[in-house]
């Protein structure tokens, strides 16, 4: 054993790696990326655990994997159904990324998935994480993953304050990782550590008495870990006012494309008006889109809130019953009973679910 100093504290380098290796060893869930190094599977694994909690996304890895068996069926899937699989997930930029991603591939790297860190960081959706998570765990390459888990475990074990959203602690905890990693297995290195700050060192109530870092953690020796990691910036969230209008006539409904480039692009919505403030019943009636159809009645149904990171929408659904259905082109007609084959936003999911259509 020797130490090495890191900034103020002194760390148990060797042991380090080993430690947390042997405990994911024993310890690590079985999931089904993890039991062949495959590359488009980790790739899909790790996209979808972005911001998504493993139990949630394994049933749609699942899917994907079915669906599309290789990165060939991917590139050549329909985005539309790629979509629509995704759907429930949010952040739908990831599930575009994905497919863009499969076509790099085929495209660019003749169908064989890219080797290095290097080459993985070029393609569209993988950033520097994924690139270090792919590299690592299927081709043994030793680049060290920084990912929320990973920021916890080492602001925690160097007791380190240093706001993880700032360059400085970006810089810093990644030179951290990469003072940690070792050449023998850096997969498993990486993986381990994921594991310990998603299962051991979780945000609250760490379980510092199982940990296999906890006799040279600072954080849990000072007593201070509770406090760690530091974020320094709050994120600004702006608030939107949607009115969905569910026009519905002899079991058909009209739905929408969303082509605006801010949230849910390429995703189908109801009818829907943007207004600076919430829109009240009697500007509805005068609306444009109630006054130039055939409106037989008009019903509020619910309103609905929804947080995405940097919006809170607040949504009202009315039911909008129709006498006929005029020509349109903004609008798609569809029967209601085929609305499961488009690929629609949680909100609107949410509202046909508690609306029970
Ligand atoms: S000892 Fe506690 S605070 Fe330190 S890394 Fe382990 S779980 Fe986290």
């Amino acid at each position: 054993m020797f130490f090495i100093k890191i900034r103020n504290t002194f760390v148990w380098n060797m042991n380090f790696s080993k430690e947390i290796k042997g405990w994911f060893a024993r310890h690590k869930r079985d999931l089904p990326w993890r039991t062949q190094n495959d590359p488009y599977q980790i790739w899909l694994s790790e996209i979808i655990l972005q911001q998504t909690r493993v139990a949630q996304g394994l049933p749609y890895f699942l899917k994907y994997i079915e669906k599309y068996p290789t990165i060939k069926d991917f590139a050549n899937a329909d985005l539309d159904e790629v979509l629509r699989i995704w759907q429930g997930l949010g952040y739908y930029s990831r599930a575009r990324n994905m497919h863009f991603a499969a076509q790099q591939i085929m495209n660019e790297f003749g169908g064989e998935f890219p080797r290095t860190y290097k080459e993985l960081i070029q393609l569209k959706g993988v950033g520097a994480y994924t690139a270090a998570a792919i590299a690592s765990i299927a081709y043994d390459e030793k680049v060290a993953v920084v990912d929320g888990n990973v920021y916890r475990v080492l602001s925690r074990y160097f007791n380190d304050a240093t706001p993880i959203d700032s360059s400085e602690g970006v810089k810093l905890f990644q030179k951290l990782a990469n003072e940690l990693i070792e050449k023998e297995n850096p997969g498993d290195h990486n993986q381990a550590l994921m594991e310990i700050g998603a299962l051991v060192c979780t945000p609250k109530n760490p379980d510092c008495e199982n940990c296999p870092l906890s006799s040279s953690c600072e954080g849990f020796n000072k007593n201070t870990f509770s406090n760690l990691p530091v974020k320094s910036k709050k994120v600004k969230v702006s608030e939107r006012y949607f009115t969905f209008l569910h026009f519905e006539c002899k079991g058909k409904i009209w739905i929408q494309k969303r082509e605006a480039k801010d949230i849910w692009n390429g995703l189908f919505q109801l009818p829907m008006i943007e207004t600076d403030q919430k829109m009240n019943f009697q500007d509805l009636k005068k609306h444009e889109i109630i006054e130039s159809n055939n409106v037989k009645s008009i019903e509020y149904r619910t309103s609905l809130v929804h947080k995405l990171t940097h919006q809170k929408i607040f949504a009202d659904f009315y039911f909008v019953e129709l006498g006929n259905f005029k020509e349109n082109n903004t609008y798609q007609l569809i029967d209601k009973i085929d609305l499961d084959n488009y690929a629609l936003p949680k909100l609107i999911v949410n509202y046909l679910e508690v609306s029970n259509c």
